[in-house]
């Protein structure tokens, strides 16, 4: 059985005053049916940490860095610098950094790779385009981007695996929960045997109108949530759907 997990990110958003208004604002009770996890700018993660203390919300990074070992590398965080600081999870592979920072299929998986080695719980985002889609790629590509982690990483039963469509992230736009349900129940059949205990969040435009639909297919086990998650409210009651 596998315990839903929602993860908000919050990506470049946010303020010392926002956070502390956010968090006086969701005021969880930590439920034995769903883990609830917040990814704020890694600037802020501290501060978040001691505002929801109480809460029992996980704490994620939006990124980590691939290098094993604390060194010369200039604006990276190193895993380890997060479970420091109590994060449990880091997103790996988001489309924003596959696209604005040319991340490639390799460095995400070992970013996956350092993240596991710290302890850290990697979420996997993989998703095709539109273009990918209509030319009817979209099960090739995510195989392809998931592939790239599975080569490096052993232990499957580490890794979360956020399927989100890139069409779908701030636009709007949803897939269908069927859609969802089909990609996801590929993604589960290349992660193998040990892929029944693995989480697979859908992602895009996941809103408290839409949540329970998705959530009710057998192959999706939570979400990760974008603009949502800037909602105290509106991320509560995803987190409540779950
Ligand atoms: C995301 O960025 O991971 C995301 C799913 O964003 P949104 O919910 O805003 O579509």
């Amino acid at each position: 059985m596998r315990r839903p997990l929602v993860m908000g990110n919050w990506k470049m958003n946010g303020s010392q005053a926002f956070n502390r208004q956010w968090a006086a604002d969701f005021q969880w009770t930590q439920s034995p049916s769903v883990n609830v996890a917040i990814a704020p700018p890694a600037l802020y993660i501290a501060q978040f940490a001691e505002l929801v203390a109480q809460q029992g919300i996980w704490l994620a990074a939006q990124d980590v860095s691939e290098q094993l070992s604390a060194g010369a590398f200039t604006g990276q965080l190193q895993a380890e610098m997060l479970t420091d600081l109590g994060v449990r999870y880091a997103i790996v592979g988001h489309s924003e950094r596959r696209q604005f920072q040319a991340e490639s299929d390799e460095l995400v998986a070992n970013k996956a790779v350092a993240a596991i080695s710290a302890g850290l719980t990697p979420v996997v985002c993989v998703g095709e385009t539109l273009a990918e889609r209509e030319e009817n790629k979209t099960l090739a590509v995510i195989e392809r981007q998931l592939a790239a982690v599975l080569d490096v990483v052993r232990d499957v039963s580490k890794l979360v695996v956020a399927y989100e469509p890139v069409w779908a992230i701030g636009t709007g736009k949803t897939a269908s929960p069927e859609q969802a349900q089909s990609v996801h129940a590929a993604i589960r059949q290349q992660l193998g045997g040990a892929g029944e205990s693995v989480n697979i969040l859908y992602g895009g435009s996941v809103k408290a109108a839409n949540a329970q639909d998705l959530f009710s297919q057998v192959d999706i086990d939570g979400a990760l949530v974008g603009g949502a998650a800037l909602n105290a409210g509106e991320f509560k009651q995803i987190c409540e759907s779950a």
